[in-house]
């Protein structure tokens, strides 16, 4: 009996936790021999004026197709690469893969949008960060104000001074810069209004607060409210992520949010897709649809 609790003892671990931890490992391990632009690849979603209905952005969101294990999820394996250090080549081909992109829409639809590229905190805090973001626009001969970097709002907040320093240099470069899933990072008012940032974006899960059961709730509607109030004030743009139903679409807009972007709209899509969407002659989307789209 005293044998089994001892061996009980040292079996302290939770076996799934275990696993979880060996599965961790697997993936470091397969990730650092995914070839980019075939395992790893970049989709894009657009973001559109919510007034016009025109397209005006789009977010370049990383995605891996294990041959094996099919697709991992973003948030999985971004922190696995954020574990070992893998998302500074990673993040710096996306980088790359997104002006190449953004170039190449550029020279055949004679649109000027801009294209949005998460980055890592990690990537941000190497000491050549800046300088290999004017590389890889000048190798691209795209204008810094077509790119826009997203930094998550804990991301900026847990690393303020360095951010700071090198949000500046960004800013001096003329590269906009985005507050990325607003609302879940606790910044303080002050340290929101020093950031050389260029827009914010409000997180899915406020988006998600106003849709249903209709009416949407007072408190989403005046939280969202003083986001894009708040917003206003500071001179910032506003995207509001994760939109899925016209009434959210609706409400939105009537709140004064600039843009928007969810699958209401388009999934992230392949860059052919966004080509196609650039170059079609009704170039509006529809902004009035009120059926609902199916949602994952
Ligand atoms: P994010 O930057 O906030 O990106 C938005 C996420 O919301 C994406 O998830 C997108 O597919 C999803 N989304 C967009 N519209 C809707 C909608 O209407 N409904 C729902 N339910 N979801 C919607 P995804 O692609 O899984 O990416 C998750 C996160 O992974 C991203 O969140 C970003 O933080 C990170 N990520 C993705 N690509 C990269 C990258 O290249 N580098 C870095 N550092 N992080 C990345
Ligand atoms: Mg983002
Ligand atoms: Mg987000
Ligand atoms: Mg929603």
């Amino acid at each position: 009996a005293v044998k089994s609790h001892a061996r009980n003892g040292v079996r302290r671990f939770d076996p799934s936790l275990e696993e979880e931890i060996e599965w961790q490992q697997t993936l470091a391990r397969e990730l650092h021999f995914a070839p980019p632009r075939d395992q790893l690849y970049a989709a894009y979603q657009p973001i559109y004026d919510l007034n016009s209905g025109t397209l005006q952005k789009v977010e370049t969101l990383l995605r891996w197709t294990h041959p094996v294990f099919g697709d991992i999820e973003p948030s999985i394996f971004i922190s696995v690469a954020e574990a070992n250090g893998q998302i500074v080549a990673m993040g710096r081909w996306v980088l790359e893969e997104a002006c190449r992109q953004a170039c190449e829409w550029q020279r055949l639809s004679r649109r000027t949008i801009v294209v949005c590229v998460n980055v890592s905190p990690l990537q941000v805090m190497q000491p050549g960060f800046v300088l290999s973001v004017r590389q890889v626009l000048s190798q691209h001969r795209l204008s810094p104000g077509q790119l826009e970097l997203e930094l998550t709002e804990s991301a900026v907040m847990r690393n303020l001074p360095v951010m700071q320093s090198a949000l500046l240099e960004l800013r001096q470069l003329g590269v906009k810069v985005a507050v990325d899933d607003f609302g879940t990072g606790y910044s303080s008012l002050s340290s929101l209004k020093e950031l050389p940032i260029s827009c914010i974006k409000i997180d899915r899960s406020f988006v998600n607060d106003l849709g249903t059961p209709l009416p949407a709730p007072q408190y989403a509607l005046a939280l969202v409210g003083a986001v894009i109030g708040l917003a206003r004030i500071l001179e910032l743009e506003v995207v509001a992520e994760g939109i899925e139903t016209a009434s959210e679409q609706r409400l939105l807009r009537d709140l004064g949010c600039q843009f928007g972007q969810g699958y209401f709209y388009s999934r992230p899509v392949a860059a052919a897709a966004i080509t196609a969407l650039l170059t079609a002659r009704s170039v509006p989307v529809q902004l009035g649809r009120e059926e609902r789209q199916p949602s994952e």
